[in-house]
């Protein structure tokens, strides 16, 4: 790639940011990584309607967490700032000022009331109503009124929008890296809304101007924008200003591969769709999130590269630095890419391993706070050593070792009549003074010591390790035995058999 390329990740602070726009984010991460390009963050909020206190920190907080920070932004490096289109209002203007001078735009005074009767009115003959070339001259307008008349209501302070005059029979020819050529024909685009009555900017034309100015060489987005790409590329057209490239990513589907992933399939199935937790203030509503639900950060990345994206070879574990090394546009598929929320899991189990166990440690520290309060964090993490294997999630270390923290208060009733046998009772008692024998305490020593035991004495090894380990664990599951023989002592274990001689 000849150029610097320079993409932009351009959300708008509407809410909790979905995970398809943290994938949209990732790509183009990855993407100028990959060209050693420039990442920027553009807050698109000129939609004043929409804008949610706190969104915005929510999406630098997401990128932040996962690992792909951006290079400018607001705060951060403001070479072509400000970053937030509320703060570039003052700009907009002269660009449509520009275009209506241009004759490529104009002036159209048309309420909300008098469109919606034209809408109406064309229903009820089975039409749509499209406001463009067909039908402007009979509308509002400055192309259909008289220069006075316009400057009459300029001057009235009248409301009006600056709307687009798109051509008429022309096809556009657009082109997309995703989806390669695409023919548009301009007599079905309408006549789009540049610039509002509030004095703001639609998105529209902020987008084209800003992507302009910050001399943004690819615009890497949703799908859901590749029907405003065409009145995009018609703009960068009539400011004579070259266009970036484009690619538009494909949708993210829910998990039967109909439609698109929404909240609502998160919360049936049981996942989140959110990166973080997220409260909603007007109705106290929580959404929950990648980071709060235990869901390592690389796991994260790595599940959303693969959802339209694969590197055409049977490797699955990527570190963000492979997927750099891998990513490529061009192998990003046009089709839906259906989310699976079992092989989220498979990445974070991955990822589970990965994780030193100190760091785990202090985790599952905070998860069970009551519980590990007067634990030493050395044992703590030497416990996890012994079960992180089996876990997913930092949470799942509690149900798969907490006899290694406490005497187990529950018998499971199945593992009781499957291990405590009439004979069990006379052989736990000489176990226990054969336990109360070792001197090192080890768990090679004891498990010699014990195996040596159960062989001399010409038994089966599942008459004494199944009642002991129903001892120690409360159940027939768990790590190895002599593992937590030796991790909880010798006086702990012994307790614990005797206990549960007592019991039974
Ligand atoms: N503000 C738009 C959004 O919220 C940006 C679309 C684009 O990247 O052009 O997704």
């Amino acid at each position: 790639m000849s150029k610097n390329v320079r993409v932009r990740f351009a959300p708008s602070p509407t809410g909790p940011l979905h995970i398809g726009g943290v994938r949209t984010a990732l790509f183009n991460y990855l993407f100028a990584k990959k060209h050693g390009g420039t990442f920027v963050l553009r807050i698109e909020d000129t939609d004043q309607n929409r804008y949610v206190e706190g969104a915005e920190n929510y999406i630098v907080e997401s990128l932040k967490w996962c690992g792909i920070p951006f290079e400018e932004g607001p705060g951060t490096n403001e070479k072509f700032g400000p970053y937030r289109q509320s703060e570039r209002k003052h700009l907009y203007k002269a660009y449509a000022d520009q275009l209506i001078a241009e004759g490529k735009a104009y002036y159209a005074f048309d309420s909300a009331e008098e469109l919606d009767a034209h809408r109406k009115d064309h229903e009820e003959k089975g039409k749509t109503f499209i406001y463009n070339w067909h039908n402007r001259l009979k509308l509002k307008n400055s192309l259909s009124l008289s220069a006075e008349e316009v400057q009459e209501k300029l001057n009235a302070g009248e409301d009006y929008v600056i709307r687009f005059k798109s051509p008429q029979d022309e096809t556009l020819h657009l082109k997309d890296i995703i989806r390669g050529d695409i023919k548009i024909d301009t007599n079905t685009l309408d006549d789009k809304v540049l610039f509002k009555a509030d004095g703001m900017p639609t998105y529209h034309l902020a987008n084209i101007v800003d992507d302009h100015l910050m001399e943004i060489t690819h615009v890497i987005r949703g799908e859901e924008w590749l029907p405003s790409l065409a009145l995009h590329v018609m703009l960068y057209d009539a400011f004579g200003w070259e266009a970036p490239e484009f690619a538009h990513l494909p949708l993210i589907l829910k998990p039967t591969g109909k439609g698109k992933l929404s909240k609502r399939d998160g919360d049936k199935l049981g996942f989140p769709v959110f990166p973080l937790a997220w409260k909603d203030e007007q109705t106290g509503d929580i959404s929950r999130g990648y980071r709060e639900d235990g869901y390592f950060p690389e796991a994260v990345v790595n599940f959303l590269a693969f959802l339209g994206w694969n590197p055409g070879t049977e490797q699955e574990i990527f570190s963000l630095e492979e997927l750099i090394e891998a990513f490529d546009l061009e192998k990003v598929h046009k089709a839906g890419a259906r989310f699976d929320p079992d092989k989220t899991k498979w990445f974070n189990h991955h990822y589970m391993q990965e994780q030193h166990n100190d760091d785990l440690a202090e985790q599952f520290k905070m998860v069970y706070p009551e519980e590990l309060n007067d634990i030493d964090i050395n044992y703590i993490s030497m416990v996890i050593g012994l079960i992180k294997e089996r876990a997913t999630f930092v949470y799942d270390f509690w149900n798969l070792g907490h006899f290694f923290f406490q005497t187990p208060e529950e018998l499971d009733e199945k593992s009781v009549k499957k291990a405590w046998k009439e004979d069990t009772p006379e052989l736990m008692k000489e176990l226990i003074t054969v336990i109360d024998s070792i001197e090192d305490y080890s768990q090679e020593v004891i498990q010699n010591t014990i195996k040596g035991w159960i062989t001399s004495k010409e038994i089966g090894f599942g008459k004494v390790m199944m009642p002991l380990r129903l001892s120690l664990v409360g159940s027939l599951q768990g790590p190895d035995v002599f593992d937590i023989m030796y991790m909880i002592g010798k006086n702990e274990s012994i307790r614990r058999i005797d206990n549960l001689l007592n019991t039974l």
